[in-house]
């Protein structure tokens, strides 16, 4: 039988409900390098569609192993969109492993399953994480607090911390690895759970890259005065090749899908460029993209607070504004 590593760190597989491996997979593994050895958790019905052959998981260690995992265990999830499966899953892992801390996405399946399984095993829960270290005395995790007006340290004192961590916050990538394969024996535990009978993917028409994970934002704020205005935002976002994001005021006057929301209560992202048009900068908004690493605001109030975190401002109408940059990106590709 395998030896684990003591400082291994269990590394749930991020997916889509399809069942492919989601590139935020890669991210958990450079988390969970930062701070331990990297050990995949993957149910088996993600393993059989990245495999050949129903059951052939070669394919999928491989793919992790180039990510930097060191072991991939595989696991019986008769449904890989059941979180209870997916904790049954974990918690085999965890048996076997005992690792010094389980990683998750902070998607909705990584949030679900961390939450699911802390509550089970009376763990304590670290959510929306954007980055890890260790201290003397072990795993801490940072977290970006009151709209990224602060930056909290918290630490769980007792057993492993059960960690999800926001997508596009850690940066880090470790070498690959000959990745080995482990199968996990697991207990069905005979818990009440839901049966899901069938589950559908809208996938959204769209060119541009999706909100979630995208390296760049044009986001527009209820200052581009109607979903006509909108459109500018859409442009500016083509000229880029960003994502379309917008403000809850944008969202709520109906100029862009609720899906396009960032912030609080919308998606957070972290990309390297954001580009904010007509948005206040209201600290709920800020929640969601503080953590970008280059901030562009278009306002033309000068006093705006959105201004308080840009790296770069332009005072001005954004209907003068943005048709000038897609003038000046168009040229530049000429
Ligand atoms: C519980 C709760 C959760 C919330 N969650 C979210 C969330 O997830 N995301 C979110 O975004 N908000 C959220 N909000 C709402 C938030 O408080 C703000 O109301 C919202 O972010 C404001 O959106 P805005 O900046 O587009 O609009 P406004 O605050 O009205 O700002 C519009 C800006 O556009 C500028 N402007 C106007 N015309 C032009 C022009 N022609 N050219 C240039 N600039 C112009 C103005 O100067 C102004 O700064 C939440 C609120 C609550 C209470």
């Amino acid at each position: 039988m395998t030896e684990f590593a003591k400082d291994s760190i269990l590394v749930l597989v991020d997916t889509t409900l399809d069942g492919r491996i989601e590139a935020s997979t890669a991210e958990l593994i450079g988390a969970a390098s930062l701070v331990g050895t990297p050990v995949l958790v993957v149910p088996r019905g993600i393993a059989e569609n990245a495999g050949n052959n129903a059951g052939d998981s070669a394919d999928i260690v491989k793919e992790l192993g180039d990510l930097g995992a060191a072991t991939v265990l595989i696991g019986e999830a008769s449904n890989i969109n059941n979180p209870h499966d997916l904790v049954d899953v974990l918690s085999a892992a965890e048996k076997l492993v005992k690792p010094q801390a389980i990683l998750t996405s902070h998607s909705a399946q990584g949030r679900d399953v961390a939450a699911r399984f802390a509550a089970r095993y009376r763990r304590g829960l670290l959510t929306d994480v954007v980055g890890v270290a260790r201290d003397e005395e072990g795993i801490i995790a940072q977290h970006s607090a009151f709209g990224g007006a602060y930056q909290v340290t918290a630490a769980v004192t007792l057993n492993a911390p059960v960690i999800t961590l926001r997508r596009g916050t850690v940066e880090h990538r470790p070498q690959p690895a000959q990745a080995t394969q482990e199968s996990l024996t697991l207990e069905r535990t005979q818990r009440r759970s839901v049966t899901i009978e069938s589950a559908e993917t809208q996938t959204a028409v769209s060119e541009r890259p999706d909100l979630r994970g995208a390296q760049k934002v044009v986001s527009g704020g209820r200052g581009m005065g109607s979903e006509e205005g909108f459109k500018l935002v859409e442009q500016l976002a083509d000229a880029l090749g960003a994502a379309v994001g917008a403000s809850r005021a944008a969202v709520d006057a109906g100029f862009t899908q609720p899906s396009s929301q960032v912030g609080q209560t919308g998606v957070y992202v972290s990309p390297q460029l954001y580009v904010a048009l007509g948005i206040s900068g209201a600290i709920q908004h800020r929640a969601g993209m503080q953590t970008a690493k280059t901030i562009v605001a278009i306002n033309q109030d000068a006093d705006a607070p959105i201004f308080e975190i840009a790296d770069f401002g332009v005072v001005g109408d954004v209907f003068t504004v943005v048709p000038a940059l897609i003038d000046a990106l168009d040229a530049r590709k000429k």
